[in-house]
This record gives C-alpha cells, sequence and structure tokens, in this order.
C-alpha cells in the first residue's frame, strides 16, 4: 500500500498543527509521500505565509526596505521549529531570500519560498528526505505543466526514496527559473506526485471532513457526499464548489488514483472519496450534490428562422472570440439562442459585443440580462431515473423563484437554472430540501 499525502496550509498553520499531521502520518506506514502547502492562516485574521511573502517581495521590487517583513515570515516558522523541538536552522535559507529578494528573483519564486521552507521543516520533523520540486516538477518557457516530462522526473527520483516530502505549489522551467501553480495549486502537486508513485490512494488533508451537498453557508447542515466521481466533482467545482483545485483531478484521473478528502482536526471521519465510478448513492437519494456561483450575463438572441439558418453560432462565437470572452452555455430554441457569459470575463465589453451582433447576426430582437446566477444540480443517477426535472421545477415553483433559463448538461449529469442573483440561495435551499 502506497499513499501520498498532502497537507493544505490551515493543517500546517503552527506546531500544534504539525502535531496533528505528525501523528495521522506516522499511524499508517503507507503514508510515504508527503506534500506540504506553506503554513496558512493560524486564527481568523491571519496572513497566510504565501501572502506574506508576495507582500514582503512587493516591497523588495519596489526597492523598500523589506528585511522587517521577511523577519516576520521568518518567526512564523521558528514558532514552528520550536514548538517541534526540532534541531534546524533555516538562517542559511533566509539569507539566500533575502540575497534573492534583493536580486529582484520575482514573484512566484517568492510565492514558492513558503512550501520550500515549510518541506525542509517537514521534512526534518518526519526524518524523510526533502525533494525540490524545483528538480522534479517542470514547467515549459511559456509556464505551462509538461505533465509527460513532470511524471518521467518524479518516477525517477521518487523510485529513490522509500519516504520522501515534495514541496507543493511549484516547479521549474528548464533554465531553473521557478514557477507557481496558480493559488491552491499543492493539491496539484500532490496529484503529480501520486501518479508518479502509482499510490493507492490520494490523500488531501484539509480542514473540512470533504465535500457537502451543498454550500453550508447557504443550507443548513447539508449531508456530506461519501463518494463522487471525477466527473460529478468536475461539475460541481466547475460550478463553484471549492475544497480541492480543478486542475487536481486530471492527473490522478488519468493514472485512476482515487483521491481522499480528509479534515485534519478530524481524522476519524472518512470524508470523501473521489473515483471513477459515478457516486454510490444511498437509498431514495437521486443526485450527489448541488452548486452554483451568481454573476452571469444572459444575451438572447431571436430571429425568425434562426433554427434553419446556417452558421449563426459560428459567427456568434467568432465575436465572442475575438473579445477573448469564453462561452459558459449555449442554451438554444428554435428561433432563439441565449449565450452565457461570466459578468467577471465580460468586463465592461458588453455594449460592444451587442454592437457586433447586431452587425454581424441581424437578430429580429435581444434581450440582455446581467443579474444571473447559475445552479448546477450535479448526479450520475439523474440520466436513469423520470422526473428528476419535474421534481426541481416543482420545488422551484413552489418557492416562487422565477426560472430565467434551463440548460440540461450534454453530460446528462446535470440540470443548469438560471434564476436571478436575488433569488440563488432560495432556490439552492429549495433544490436541496426537493432531493
Ligand atoms: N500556498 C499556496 C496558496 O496559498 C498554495 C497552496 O496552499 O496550495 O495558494
Amino acid at each position: 500500500m502506497k499513499k501520498v499525502v498532502k497537507f493544505g496550509g490551515s493543517s500546517l498553520a503552527n506546531a500544534e498543527q504539525f502535531k496533528k499531521v505528525g501523528e495521522i502520518i506516522r499511524s499508517e506506514e503507507s503514508r510515504r509521500y508527503v506534500v506540504p502547502s506553506a503554513p496558512g492562516k493560524r486564527f481568523n485574521g491571519d496572513t497566510k505565509v504565501t501572502d506574506m511573502l508576495y507582500a514582503c517581495y512587493e516591497a523588495a521590487e519596489a526597492g523598500e526596505e523589506f528585511s522587517g517583513k521577511l523577519q516576520a515570515i521568518k518567526e512564523r516558522f521558528e514558532e514552528i521549529i520550536k514548538g517541534l523541538s526540532l534541531d534546524l536552522s533555516l538562517e542559511r535559507e533566509f539569507e539566500q531570500i533575502a540575497a534573492d529578494f534583493s536580486a529582484h528573483a520575482g514573484k512566484e519564486y517568492a510565492a514558492s519560498r513558503g512550501e520550500f521552507l515549510n518541506g525542509k521543516v517537514m521534512a526534518a520533523y518526519l526524518g524523510y528526505e526533502f525533494v525540490d520540486a524545483a528538480e522534479v516538477i517542470r514547467f515549459d518557457k511559456n509556464g505551462v505543466l509538461e505533465a509527460e516530462k513532470t511524471n518521467r522526473l518524479l518516477e525517477k527520483r521518487l523510485a529513490k526514496c522509500e519516504k520522501a516530502v515534495i514541496p507543493g505549489f511549484y516547479g521549474a522551467k528548464v533554465d531553473g527559473t521557478i514557477k507557481t501553480f496558480s493559488r491552491g495549486g499543492s493539491d496539484i502537486t500532490g496529484a503529480l506526485v501520486a501518479r508518479a508513485v502509482g499510490a493507492d490512494v490520494y490523500e488531501n488533508w484539509t480542514d473540512v471532513s470533504g465535500f457537502l451537498m451543498a454550500d453550508p453557508r447557504i443550507v443548513k447542515d447539508p449531508k456530506p457526499i461519501s463518494t463522487v466521481s471525477y466527473k460529478e466533482l468536475r461539475e460541481l467545482s466547475y460550478m463553484g464548489a471549492s475544497v480541492l483545485h480543478e486542475d487536481a483531478i486530471y492527473p490522478a484521473r488519468i493514472a485512476n488514483i482515487p483521491i481522499n478528502i480528509r479534515n485534519t482536526n478530524e481524522p476519524e471521519n472518512p470524508g470523501t472519496m473521489i473515483t471513477s465510478e459515478p457516486a454510490k448513492l444511498e437509498e431514495g437519494q437521486i443526485i450527489a450534490g448541488i452548486a452554483g456561483s451568481k454573476d452571469f450575463t444572459v444575451i438572447t438572441m431571436y430571429k425568425a428562422l434562426l433554427s434553419s439558418e446556417r452558421g449563426f453560432i459560428r459567427k456568434m462565437s467568432g465575436v465572442l472570440e475575438d473579445f477573448d470572452i469564453p462561452i459558459e452555455h449555449i442554451p438554444s430554441g428554435v428561433d432563439t439562442l441565449s449565450v452565457v457569459i461570466s459578468n467577471k470575463q465580460l468586463g465592461g465589453k458588453l455594449e460592444d459585443i451587442l454592437d457586433e451582433f447586431e452587425r454581424q447576426l441581424k437578430p429580429d430582437h435581444m434581450e440582455v440580462s446581467d443579474d444571473i446566477a447559475l445552479i448546477a444540480t450535479v448526479g450520475a443517477g439523474m440520466s436513469l431515473r423520470t422526473g428528476v426535472s419535474a421534481k426541481l421545477f416543482t420545488a422551484l415553483a413552489e418557492k416562487k423563484v422565477n426560472i430565467r433559463m434551463i440548460d440540461q448538461g450534454s453530460s446528462e449529469m446535470n440540470i443548469i437554472v438560471g434564476v436571478e442573483n436575488k433569488d440563488f440561495e432560495k432556490a439552492i435551499r429549495a433544490i436541496y430540501g426537493a432531493f
């Protein structure tokens, strides 16, 4: 049995949390490869080490005095080292970092040092070998992960270690320049390591006991999801359920390694298992979960005989491509076509886009709603059942939620409804209640 275990920032925020992590790792011989994040928040209002590093580097780059900021970061690590009674000094590492900051080594290099240093601490604490991610996680010259190259490097390097700590979040280009993933990217490192060593399980330890069927800020005490498939999870996280970095799914999925989301503060809880199989639903359960996000714009175009026109969608998507805007959904009717765009992506270009639609598509009429929330009800079991959508729409009607748009994902494991932003929470509660 071989496990890769990744611990998030809140699991490693201080010595006390480190001790819980130590206990978890030592309780199973199979937990051989450990991927740490940088120390996160110790309490509400605290600052993550990664954010401290960004701020410190910003000062360095602006030519300001940054030694005080760097000292505060050093103290976070010293507090952990002292609390764990380790015989470890990071003096040399901090000297190097100070010199590199002065030489403007780059923002991504700066951010990566949180994981780098925490990896050193973790390796000393566990007595595991430290493997620098810069040696084994490879990005191309444009900063895109080279997945196959990385897999080969990791596989070769880790074949030589029985047990190792590989810091999360970063890697390097072939010339040695440090490159980070996007925020929360240690999840990706964990998945890459799991694939390379052929792990039986990739355990992702965080501060929640896995996924819940709905956002607990909206629904009171939602049920936990015990198993969910990679595909269902992809739909849920695309729509805003965030526990795991989206890009962490792919490496685990191609190697068919289950991902187990676990809680460092509640290690006896089995958490959520993410596997290639669709969720094993409990008696009477039809859906895996509900997720959604606010702030989308829906542009609906009406045109007589649209259904027999050629090239309409191509022209429409061409306009959006020219404006560099991704399309979220394209629900269509006989003589109508809507396009859903996220407001964040739209960024003030709406008027110009409408002008261009007018010019190139010549619709009879256009309507725009710019305060739409999308809610996805996800579950692989849905396509095999009858009456699922009836139940969903009835629940919304009973709560007097006006449905502005419906889109059943082509995967048939997903029904997306668009409602007004103001009805978002009410709609989620209604759907949760119905299922
Ligand atoms: N420390 C990085 C962040 O705060 C990466 C991670 O925690 O996964 O985003």
